[in-house]
């Protein structure tokens, strides 16, 4: 519907006339009377004054239409007589007629034009004038006919006399006309009673004319026909305004039930009223009496809608707001009035009516109170002000009860199906809880694998209460660290597995989450209460004692407001469920965060059960390893103790049998071959006696730490060689170089490393010892020790490197060597025989003295080189007790 209709008052626009029709009634009048000027002034209700809405002349120096003579020669040649000096009924006598020569109408006027404001100073377009004020004003008070001259004029109303601007030219005669309100015929109104629509004024420019007495009549005939006119098209609007508020009426009444929407339904009586009656403020109140509660539901303070407000209501109780509660409850009447004419004893009394959710409306002209009836209880009231004096005549205030009394209908209607619709929902909200919280359970029950019920998880939280993001850290088994394990998120920015090359890749970046727990927030946070939120400033504290990872996910979700709820099984923390949506500050309704409780006590027995599975699944895949590297053990292990045995066996058999028969040289030899093969296998014996001592981990290696040179402990080493080796052994080390470390075990870790060298290397190739300087930091990467690194220092290292161009290590064995009896798969099916204890207890021995060892590089077929690290010390001063020293390391 268009604001032309429903919005502006109608009334203040000149459109609200038929201007067209009172411009020519205005034009032939002037034409009727010979006047050189016309104009007319409207009553406008809204300021009580007579306005200048019309205003016309002919124009000076134009040729009249029909005659090539100028206008003023064309005046001047009107045939004019002189004007009667007796008096017409209904001529004013406050203003003496003057004489005048009466113009008989000869021919048509000269061209008009409409005068604006900006071109005159006599009557100008939009000048008010109040009752009495002027010639216009009197001629309203009169309600007579007023000619007069000039001099009159002047004398009456403008003793400084008519300033007028040049191209006016001065009028000699005026002729003021009343238009009273058309009388029906059974009206009782005598003519002093009826109301004035108007005025109308005629002027003649030229001193020698003037009107006649008895045009008198004539111009009470042209008051009438304006009258109607102006009557005519009053009534017309008015009716059409009727049918309007009949439309919206109807509307507003079949609003229910196809516009329940109360927001809706309220927004329409705005519209409505607007319509109605002129407008500035708007408060809709309801009463409760459920509550018992006062509600102020919509509000409009000076055409400013009050956001807000029906969501979140002004709410009172009746002894807050007595005025409201005495005249809506006790009187159930309605309250009209005019706040600057009404006793101010009275305004007073209802100013609590004025104030609150619509703002101060004391200020304004006409307040107007609508109460709310059902059946025979008030439900609200409808509150209107207006900067207009009387506002809210007798007839709109019936159509606006009409309309209130519809609402109310609908109002009353809606809330209650709003009470239904709500608590359908509710119920159908519970069920698919009830639904969620079962399937759930039931995949607890089920699922044993820790991932997929930890995703389960998540899942069903975030869906039973629409949350956005939700994750669940778990609790180190030191109690330190919260290291997120799965996150359900709804923005995809957190889950998107299509980004991540695997599923394990995104396993692992969940976990880079870490927040801190033990002597943080969260661990006091935990201890008080059953759930509690995070806000803004607790997440950010947090942030900043977080892993990186951590930080990233508590800033970039962008909450406002995280629910944090300790998952526990019986007392015991097993980790936090996180439920939040990012960018929103939502705090969750008691039901949720109970079934978010209930579905995390159900979800800990499952965690903790499948933690225990998995426990056990490890433990069963290590044993199933171990009892794998038995087997293979007692395959190498005999055939490794069969060589040296059967060498014993074979040579001690020998000298039995031919006893009588051999030298002593020949007995020698083979007693020397025995001894060889008994050593060989006490070296076995021994290395797997130290293999089992390295390999309890809980047990602490004895070491004799002391200062050792890494050159002298090379040299020694190369000539512990367990096997005859053909290759050459370069060593390249400088004798500066001193190590903190127990001698023994250094020697014996070089020994080994050489040994294999040569063991797995063909008979020409080259190995290589070396051993160099540097700083932990420049260390590769996997092999850095950070936890050395700290307070800004970089300790000094030795590096030793033992470079061989064997047959080197496949890629899948690189790593498994190290372990206990592992050796690479090649080597099982070749003759070299081997353990695969030695790089095992290497590492230990290297790692108890604070170094490292690994494999730096293999290519099969090429070679490999195996490093390590230990902490390098000043070479001791060279006194008589270091070379001691030298002496008993070697
Ligand atoms: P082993 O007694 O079998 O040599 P180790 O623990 O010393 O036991 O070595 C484990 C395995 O690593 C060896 O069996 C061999 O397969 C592989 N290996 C060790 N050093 C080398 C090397 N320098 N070149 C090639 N393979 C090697």
């Amino acid at each position: 519907m268009s604001t032309a209709i429903w919005g502006e008052s109608e009334t203040q626009s000149d459109e609200s006339y038929p201007l067209s029709l009172l411009n020519s009634l205005l034009q032939q009048m002037m034409e009727q009377f010979m006047a050189q000027g016309a104009c007319l002034a409207l009553y406008d209700e809204n300021i009580r004054q007579m306005v200048i809405r019309r205003h016309m002349r002919a124009k000076i120096n134009s040729p009249a239409p029909n005659s090539p003579t100028p206008a003023p020669t064309n005046i001047e040649n009107i045939d004019t007589i002189p004007m009667n000096r007796r008096k017409a009924p209904g001529v004013a006598n406050a203003v003496t007629s003057t004489t005048g020569r009466m113009r008989r109408l000869s021919r048509p006027l000269p061209s008009l034009e409409p005068v604006s404001t900006a071109r005159t100073a006599l009557f100008p377009l939009g000048e008010a004038y109040t009752y009495r004020q002027d010639l216009i004003g009197t001629a309203w008070q009169k309600n007579e006919l007023i000619m007069l001259s000039h001099d009159e004029y002047v004398e009456t109303f403008a003793p400084g006399g008519i300033v007028t601007s040049p191209d006016e030219g001065t009028p000699a005669f005026f002729l003021a006309i009343p238009i009273p309100e058309p009388l029906m015929l059974s009206d009782p109104v005598t003519r002093k009673q009826q109301q004035i629509l108007g005025v109308i004024v005629l002027y003649q420019a030229h001193p020698s004319t003037g009107f006649q007495s008895s045009q008198g009549h004539e111009a009470w005939q042209w008051a009438e026909r304006f009258g109607l006119y102006l009557q005519n098209d009053r009534l017309r609007r008015l009716n059409a305004r009727h049918n309007d508020y009949m439309k919206r009426l109807q509307q507003i009444s079949t609003a229910f039930p196809s516009d329940v929407i109360l927001s809706k339904l309220v927004e329409n009586v705005h519209q409505f009223v607007k319509a109605v009656v002129h407008v500035n403020s708007m408060l809709l109140t309801f009463y409760d009496r459920d509550t018992t509660k006062i509600y102020d539901v919509f509000a409009i303070d000076h055409g400013n809608r009050i956001e807000g407000l029906y969501e979140r209501p002004v709410i009172a109780l009746p002894k807050d707001r007595p005025v409201w509660w005495k005249v809506t409850q006790e009187q159930q009447r309605t309250v009209l009035l005019s706040l600057t004419q009404d006793e101010p004893e009275l305004v007073r009394e209802h100013e609590e009516l004025l104030k609150g959710a619509w703002g101060d409306q004391t200020n304004e002209e006409s307040f107007l109170l609508l109460p709310m009836k059902m059946f025979n209880r008030v439900v609200g009231s409808l509150s209107l002000t207006s900067s207009h004096p009387e506002a809210f005549s007798p007839e709109d205030i019936l159509v606006l009860e009409t309309m209130v009394q519809l609402i109310t209908v609908s109002i009353e209607n809606a809330k209650l199906y709003d009470r239904s619709r709500r608590s359908v929902k509710r119920a159908r909200q519970r069920e698919e809880t009830l639904s969620v919280m079962n399937s759930a359970l039931l995949a607890f029950s089920s699922v044993l694998i820790l991932v997929e019920l930890l995703h389960k998880f998540v899942e069903t939280a975030a869906t039973l209460v629409q949350a956005g993001l939700c994750t669940f850290f778990q609790l180190t088994s030191d109690g330190e660290e919260l290291i997120a394990q799965a996150i359900y998120d709804t923005t995809g920015k957190w889950n998107d597995a299509t980004q991540m090359s695997s599923r394990e890749q995104h396993e692992d970046l969940i976990k880079m989450i870490r927040l801190p727990f033990k002597n943080s927030i969260l661990g006091k946070l935990v201890e008080a209460d059953t759930f509690f939120y995070l806000d803004t400033t607790l997440i950010d504290e947090l942030a900043q004692i977080s892993s990186e990872g951590g930080a990233i996910f508590l800033r970039e979700t962008h909450s406002h407001k995280m629910l944090m709820i300790p998952v526990r099984y019986q007392s015991e923390l097993v980790g936090i469920l996180a439920v939040h949506t990012p960018r929103q500050d939502r705090v969750f309704h008691p039901e949720e965060v109970s079934t978010l409780l209930a579905i995390s006590g159900q979800a800990a027995s499952a965690i903790r059960n499948a933690q225990l599975f998995e426990k056990i699944r490890e433990t069963n895949a290590e044993l199933q390893r171990m009892d794998r590297l038995k087997d293979e053990f007692i395959v190498t292990a005999s055939h490794e103790l069969r060589t040296p045995l059967s060498a014993i066996s074979g040579y001690a058999s020998m000298l039995k049998r031919q006893s009588a028969r051999i030298d002593s040289q020949q007995a020698l030899r083979y007693a020397t071959k025995i001894s060889g093969a008994t050593q060989q296998l006490t070296d076995l014996i021994t290395q797997m006696t130290d293999a089992a001592k390295v390999g309890a981990i809980d047990r602490k290696l004895e070491l004799q730490v002391g200062p050792v040179q890494v050159l002298a402990a090379a040299e020694i080493a190369t000539t512990m060689l367990s096997v005859n080796i053909e290759q050459t052994i370069t060593v390249q080390i400088d004798p500066n170089l001193w190590v903190q470390c127990d001698g023994l075990h250094l020697r014996q870790v070089i020994t080994n490393l050489l040994d294999n060298a040569a063991k797995y290397s063909p008979p020409a190739g080259q190995v290589v010892l070396s051993a160099r300087s540097t700083t932990l930091s420049q260390l590769p990467e996997g092999q850095v020790d950070y936890s050395k690194l700290v307070h800004g220092e970089d300790p000094p290292v030795v590096l030793v490197r033992v470079r061989d161009e064997g047959e080197g290590i496949p890629l899948e064995d690189q790593e498994k060597i190290f372990e206990k009896f592992v050796r690479a798969t090649r080597s099982l099916t070749t003759p070299v025989r081997g353990s695969g204890l030695g790089l095992f207890i290497c590492r230990r021995y290297i790692e108890a003295m604070g170094g490292k060892l690994w494999l730096e590089i293999s290519i099969p077929g090429e070679g490999s080189v195996f490093s390590f690290y230990l902490p390098q010390i000043q070479p001791p001063v060279e006194t008589g007790e270091t070379r001691e020293l030298e002496r008993t390391n070697t």
